[in-house]
């Protein structure tokens, strides 16, 4: 279970977080929606401190971490359990899709190179990709840079994977195998799976839960079926006119 409590974040004079709570089971697929600016991305990145928020707290199972006091081996516990998908993959220019996958299990897990490797290439399959396994990112397509970011991912074994906004630098002709392998992560394997997207239809096949973010504040949150087509907020509404 990861569980918000009265989380806050702000910017300079932008507050961007104004007190989150909110809690999500272990295993369930999340989808925040929400407007630009809603704070969306920002309340992800608190998770694994990428951004580190001003006050209230985290909780991760049996992690419990105050932000304020938040110590380096707290940050470094969290992390260790969490993985991030990126809008821009941000893999490694001169590293193999193979070697990509590697780094975080040799440099992060300590795992020995032949265990990684083995490890690494069961990953590749899953997201199918076997046979790009000695390509360069260059040498791949944005879609399949991304599929190679979600192995990377799952390679760690996290118990929650962070993704933000994965679709969203890709050409629109990409996007569905990106969200076809989302799926099938969503479906095959165990881990509590938070999404960033602006995707409404991904959201109303995969997601457990949908929270609607707006100016900083959890709106709503519910199933795909009640926030989708039954939203009862004003706010919910209007964005959702713009994409139903
Ligand atoms: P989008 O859908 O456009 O990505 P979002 O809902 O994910 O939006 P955030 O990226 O969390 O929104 O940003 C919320 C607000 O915080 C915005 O006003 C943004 O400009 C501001 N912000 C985000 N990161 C920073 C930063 N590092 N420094 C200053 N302001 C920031």
């Amino acid at each position: 279970m990861i569980t918000f409590k009265n989380l806050h974040k702000a910017f300079g004079d932008n507050e961007v977080l104004k007190g989150i709570n909110c809690a999500i089971p272990t295993g369930s697929v999340t989808v925040i929606l929400g407007p630009s600016g809603s704070g969306k991305t920002t309340l992800l990145r608190s998770v694994n401190f990428l951004e580190k928020a001003d006050r209230g707290e985290i909780i991760l199972d049996d992690i419990h971490i105050n932000v304020e006091k938040a110590s380096k081996a707290d940050i470094h516990k969290i992390r260790q359990r969490t993985a991030m998908v990126f809008q821009m993959y941000n893999l490694f220019k001169n590293k193999t899709a193979l070697e990509n996958i590697m780094e975080g299990l040799t440099v992060v897990k300590k795992m020995s190179k032949p265990e990684a490797k083995e490890k690494a290439l069961y990953f590749l399959n899953k997201v199918g990709l076997a046979d790009k396994a000695d390509a360069y990112p260059h040498q791949l397509s944005g879609g399949q840079q991304q599929r190679i970011g979600i192995a990377r991912a799952l390679a760690l074994n996290p118990d929650v994977i962070l993704f933000d906004e994965p679709t969203s630098a890709l050409d629109p002709e990409l996007v569905g195998e990106v969200l076809e392998v989302m799926k099938k992560v969503a479906q095959e394997v165990n881990c509590t799976l938070l999404v960033v997207t602006h995707e409404i239809n991904f959201a109303r096949e995969v997601a457990d839960t949908i929270i609607f973010m707006d100016k900083g504040v959890i709106v709503e949150q519910g199933p795909p079926q009640t926030i989708l087509n039954n939203p009862q907020e004003e706010r919910t509404k209007q964005f959702l006119s713009r994409y139903i």
